[in-house]
C-alpha cells in the first residue's frame, strides 16, 4: 500500500512541524513510543514534555528513554495533560512546534483508564495558547471501545467549530476499513 497508514502518517505530520532544537509535547506517553520518537527528532538542543496520569506509563516511558540514553532531553509529568500550561515552564511557551495525543487506553494496561474528551479539549486549548505559529497538534482517535465513540464525537464536534482564521483542521481516515480503525485529527495553529 502506498498510502501512509495511520501511525506512519502521524510521523509525516510531526516531521513537518518539529525540527532539531524544537520543543515538543507527548500528551499521552503510554509506553513511550512517541516520546522516544520526539526525543530523537528534537535532538540534543531540543526538549520534550511528556504527560500521563498513570505511574505505570511514566515508568515504562522513562525506562524506554533510558535504554536509548535520551532521558535527559525529556521531562515527564505524572499529571493530566490539561495541566500542561502550568507544568511546562514559561520559558518554553511560544516555542512548542508539535504535540501528539494517542487517545484511549494504555496498551497492555488497565482498559478502564481512558482519555476523556473534556480534558483532551482543555489540553488542546492550552496548547494553542502556548504553541508557536504553524505548530501542529496530532490526535490519533481510537473509537473501537464505547468511551472512544463518545470521545470521537465530542472531538469532531469541537474541531469542526474551530475558527478557520485561528487553525487549520485536517481529518485523515481510511473510510472503507472494517472494525473502526483509528483516524487522525491534525490541528495547525495559524
Ligand atoms: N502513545 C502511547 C505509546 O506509545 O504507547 C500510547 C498512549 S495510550 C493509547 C493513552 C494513554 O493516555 C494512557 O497511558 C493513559 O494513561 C493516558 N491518559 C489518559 N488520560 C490522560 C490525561 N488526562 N492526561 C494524560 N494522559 C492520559
Amino acid at each position: 500500500m502506498k498510502l501512509a497508514k495511520i501511525l506512519p502518517f502521524t510521523r509525516v505530520l510531526m516531521d513537518m512541524a518539529v525540527k532539531e532544537g524544537d520543543i515538543a509535547v507527548d500528551a499521552t506517553v503510554g509506553n513511550g513510543h512517541d516520546t522516544l520518537y520526539l526525543a530523537e527528532r528534537v535532538g540534543e538542543k531540543g526538549r520534550v514534555f511528556g504527560f500521563d496520569i498513570q505511574q505505570e506509563a511514566i515508568a515504562a516511558t522513562s525506562a524506554r528513554l533510558q535504554e536509548h540514553h535520551l532521558l535527559e532531553r525529556v521531562t515527564l509529568f505524572q499529571a493530566s495533560h490539561d495541566q500542561l500550561i502550568e507544568k511546562i515552564p514559561d520559558v518554553y511557551h511560544g516555542r512548542i512546534t508539535g504535540a501528539i495525543f494517542n487517545l484511549g487506553y494504555l496498551p497492555g494496561g488497565d482498559k478502564r483508564i481512558v482519555t476523556k474528551p473534556e480534558s483532551t479539549i482543555r489540553a488542546i486549548e492550552q496548547l494553542l495558547q502556548i504553541m508557536k505559529k504553524e505548530g501542529i497538534i496530532v490526535l490519533v482517535v481510537y473509537h473501537g471501545h464505547p468511551e472512544g465513540v463518545i470521545e470521537r464525537d465530542a472531538l469532531l464536534d469541537y474541531v469542526r467549530e474551530m475558527d478557520q482564521k485561528r487553525v487549520h483542521v485536517l481529518k485523515y481516515a481510511f473510510i472503507n476499513q472494517k472494525n473502526n480503525p483509528p483516524f487522525i485529527i491534525a490541528i495547525e495553529k495559524r
